[in-house]
């Protein structure tokens, strides 16, 4: 495997920065997955603009040229020989002496890039079975809706939600509605049909996923309903399910020790997965 480092492609066993990059550190740094779907980009063009906002946020300088990113994600993906898979970018504020504020503008960003081949089948046989989900409170900070490094509350509620034998835990705010997973939009079925995700305001990752499926919905006669949900409604749902470029649509079939509805994937869910690459923007890699 050959990683992306800083203007360099260098086997991935000796991919590194240095110890005082500020993404070490200080987790000053922001990052973006892309699904990689035969071959091609999945909605690249909406993970640049996400990685620009979430740059212009934290003021952290353009590592480069749109263009060049594009070369280099495209290369990234190919030298990885990745046809199904998922590629990783990731830009921190670059390594200075250790101080909090900011370094000067002669410290340049650390871009890095690295890309995994993911199978197809297997992606396939979970979303057949569906995925467990439990509860954990919101402990992250106000901006959650910039996709940075720091994950660390996400991090340990997932390892909650593996301890307990489940795939994802949902954040839940002190009024008792679903923010989001630790690294998922959640998403519920009322029983009219109708889908129900949290509005995307400070408080959850504006994922790509989510705003493809509102899309696809539309696309399929489908409303939906951007709006708060509580635990307890997320209980009786019809169906529920996540979304993010990793699991594309994945039901979710229980959640904490309450079944969702006979306990395997919902149709609509199934529906969003089949169809979801239609309302995608696919980009070639040559
Ligand atoms: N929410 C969080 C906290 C995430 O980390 C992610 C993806 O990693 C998502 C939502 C889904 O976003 P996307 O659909 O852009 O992958």
């Amino acid at each position: 495997r050959v990683a992306y480092v800083n203007g360099r492609y260098v086997p991935h066993s000796q991919a590194a920065v240095h110890i005082e990059d500020r993404g070490y550190q200080f987790a000053d740094g922001v990052y973006e997955v892309c699904e990689i779907l035969k071959g091609q980009i999945v909605d690249l063009t909406a993970h640049l603009d996400r990685l620009d906002r979430s740059l212009d946020e934290l003021s952290i300088r353009h590592p480069m040229t749109r263009v060049a990113f594009v070369t280099v994600m495209k290369e990234v993906v190919a030298r990885n020989r990745v046809r199904d898979g998922l590629l990783y970018i990731q830009v921190t504020r670059g390594v200075a002496r250790r101080d909090h504020v900011f370094p000067g503008p002669e410290v340049a960003p650390s871009v890095i890039m690295s890309a995994k081949s993911v199978s197809i089948e297997k992606g396939l046989k979970a979303a057949e079975k569906g995925m467990s989900v439990i509860t954990t409170p919101e402990n992250r900070w106000d901006r959650v809706d910039i996709k940075t490094v720091g994950l660390l509350p996400n991090v340990l509620a997932k390892q909650k939600a593996k301890e307990a034998g489940a795939k994802e835990a949902w954040f839940v705010d002190k009024d008792g509605y679903v923010t989001e997973g630790g690294s998922t939009n959640a998403w519920i079925v009322l029983n009219d049909g109708k889908l129900v995700t949290r509005p995307a305001d400070h408080g959850i990752l504006r994922g790509i996923t989510r705003s493809v499926v509102m899309k696809l919905a539309e696309k399929h006669g489908i409303s939906v309903e951007e709006r708060a949900f509580t635990v307890e409604e997320s209980k009786s749902a019809r169906e529920a399910f996540v979304t993010s470029a990793s699991l594309v649509v994945m039901p979710v079939v229980k959640i904490d020790d309450q079944v969702i509805g006979d306990g395997t994937p919902g149709p609509v869910a199934i529906e969003l997965r089949k169809t979801f690459h239609e309302a995608a923007e696919l980009i070639k890699l040559t």
